[in-house]
């Protein structure tokens, strides 16, 4: 297709991603490629009965036997959302680890957050580590981000996070890290377009052209340094438990409220303030990205949720202009500039990462190599 030339619009008939996904494409019954994959790829090896609990056996055992003599089995990271909440109390009570519970304050989660977190760990009776980030190396970076016109700002936080995570585990021996991720609710990933992989080239060339301060503090880890010296040198492996067991949003929100009091949020990762900004108003807005159609996708394809209301709740905005306006105040605020100079940024050029130096190629080599030996599942396009 010719780049210039607008593509008719189209939904797909079996999930709810549409034409907004530029490479979207669909075979004679209107069926998209990320449901393809779905029953493909992903489906025929997802097993949550007899074979996941095997397997689940298998990784407590392992998980047990390499951290004999240590106060810590494995680390968990927890951001106060449905599958880090879930996968806390799930470890504890059902599987009888004894994780290292890490909490990364990047200085934007909501209160509602922070004392879903308090909830659960008062209950269980555990200890956990708060890190908070250096805030204004964070807000440089954040507001470098912005300012590179990029529709992906929640990398810098998503990053630091998971950089504070993994470098932690090494820096203590923990060699199993345990994280929420899942196909349940997330199957369908969302295109490169919308949401880029955690690339520290970029990030860095894009604070190099934007940013004001030296980053001395914030934790930042290469791809390179996570997936190859990190595994195969420091031995740690990343467990995904969730796909191992049956796990529904569902069934997981009714334990968490019945036994945390949890309170739910609008929509996933509505956890942070920052990110139900850039989620509900930078990518809808400036990009016309809505990252719920990928989510809803998912939910679909695992049958949680029925299309119709999907598309009827997609009607809407993912939140209101009225909440949007008082958080781009408060964000605006906290990074330093005024609501105009964000204005001018929200109308100025769109850019993506192939305006910046990148390391897509290498990653999408990393990905089909992982897919060809069978680690990676999902598509990547
Ligand atoms: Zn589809």
């Amino acid at each position: 297709m010719n780049k210039n030339e607008t593509r008719i619009y189209q939904v797909c008939t079996n999930c709810v991603m549409d034409t907004t996904d530029a490479v979207i494409n669909f075979d004679e019954n209107g069926m998209c490629d990320h449901c393809r994959n779905f029953y493909n790829n992903i489906k025929p090896h997802w097993n949550t009965s007899d074979n996941g609990k095997t397997r689940l056996e298998a990784m407590v055992k392992k998980i047990k036997k390499d951290s004999k003599g240590k106060k810590y089995d494995c680390i968990i990271g927890l951001s106060g959302g449905i599958d880090s909440s879930y996968l806390l109390n799930y470890a504890i009570t059902e599987l009888k680890l004894n994780p290292f519970v890490l909490v990364v304050d990047t200085g934007w989660n909501l209160e509602v957050a922070e004392n879903n977190v308090s909830k659960i760990v008062d209950k269980l009776n555990i200890e956990y580590v708060r890190e908070k980030v250096n805030f204004e190396e964070m807000a440089d970076l954040q507001l470098a981000f912005f300012k590179s016109q990029v529709p992906y700002q929640d990398l810098p936080q998503d990053h630091v996070i998971f950089s504070t995570l993994y470098n932690t585990a090494v820096k203590m021996g923990i060699k199993h890290v345990l994280t929420g991720g899942n196909f349940s609710t997330e199957c369908v990933r969302e295109p490169i377009e919308w949401v880029y992989q955690n690339d520290l080239r970029m990030i860095k060339d894009i604070h190099k052209k934007f940013g004001k301060k030296k980053l001395k503090t914030l934790p930042m880890t290469s791809m390179f340094k996570y997936k190859i010296y990190y595994r195969y040198f420091k031995g740690m492996k990343v467990h995904r438990p969730l796909d191992l067991i049956p796990y529904t949003k569902q069934d997981a929100l009714n334990t968490l409220t019945s036994k945390f009091q949890y309170e739910p949020y609008a929509n996933k990762h509505f956890e942070s303030i920052f990110t139900r900004f850039y989620e509900g108003y930078w990518l809808v807005k400036k990009f016309g990205f809505d990252k719920r159609k990928a989510h809803f996708s998912s939910l679909i394809l695992t049958n949680q949720l029925d299309r119709n209301s999907a598309l009827d709740v997609l009607k809407n905005p993912p939140y209101s202009e009225e909440q949007a306006l008082k958080d781009m105040k408060f964000i605006t605020e906290k990074l330093g500039i005024t609501v105009e100079e964000f204005v001018n940024l929200m109308n100025a050029d769109k850019k993506t990462y192939k305006d910046y130096k990148n390391t897509s190629g290498l990653i999408s080599l990393g990905v089909k190599l992982a897919r060809f030996i069978g680690i990676e599942k999902r598509q990547f396009r």
